[in-house]
């Protein structure tokens, strides 16, 4: 009894056996870049979301080349745009009836004229909803504990800070293509969205 006591004292392993090794917490295991990544390209999947829809989305300004809906560099608004960017690429399904590339049905009527829009802040509302959705049903599916869930909300606000940040720092530059671009933007669609998922009200 006293010899396994001291084992556990050195560690609560034999000798010559690895010590135990905590289970990773899935906040870390999965950086923001991807969750982001992955929750708008599963969204963009099981909506259907059609190629309009989403080059739209994704189409960069004639002029300038920055993306005409997403903070240039900003850490949330990179891997949605890279998201879309690769929906776009996608192949068709092997087997499939032709042309069966995705799995929904595609944005209802409303969203879908909004996405569309000629009008940028009705642009950017719809966005911040889809994105709001599709990262608060990729947080869903990671199984988080209550701490975990905690952890990725204040992660997605930092987040979102610095791409407000971002976007406010753009709009104090002197000139070029960056003040010009954003100057009277009022918020970044994409940080939005994905904080606003991440705001979670412990049930306890
Ligand atoms: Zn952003």
């Amino acid at each position: 009894m006293r010899f396994l006591i001291l084992l556990c004292v050195l560690g609560c392993s034999l000798p010559g056996e690895k010590p135990s090794v905590s289970v990773p917490s899935k906040v870390p295991s999965q950086p923001s870049e991807q969750m982001i990544f992955f929750g708008v390209l599963e969204g963009l999947y099981r909506d259907g979301v059609s190629t309009e829809a989403a080059s739209s989305i994704a189409a960069l300004d004639p002029g300038s080349g920055i993306p005409l809906n997403f903070v240039y560099n900003c850490p949330l608004c990179m891997p949605a745009l890279d998201a879309f960017r690769v929906y776009l690429e996608r192949p068709d399904f092997l087997g499939k009836k032709a042309g069966s590339n995705t799995f929904g049905g595609g944005l209802d009527a409303s969203t879908l004229e909004r996405v569309l829009s000629g009008d940028r802040e009705t642009r950017l509302e719809a966005l911040h909803g889809l994105v709001q959705g599709w990262v608060e049903t990729r947080l869903g599916s990671l199984d988080l504990t209550r701490g975990e869930r905690t952890a990725w909300g204040r992660q997605l606000a930092r987040l979102r800070e610095k791409g407000n940040a971002l976007l406010a720092e753009y709009q104090e530059q002197e000139e070029g293509p960056y003040v010009e671009f954003y100057s009277d933007w009022k918020r970044c669609a994409v940080c939005d969205g994905s904080s606003d998922a991440g705001e979670w009200e412990d049930p306890q």
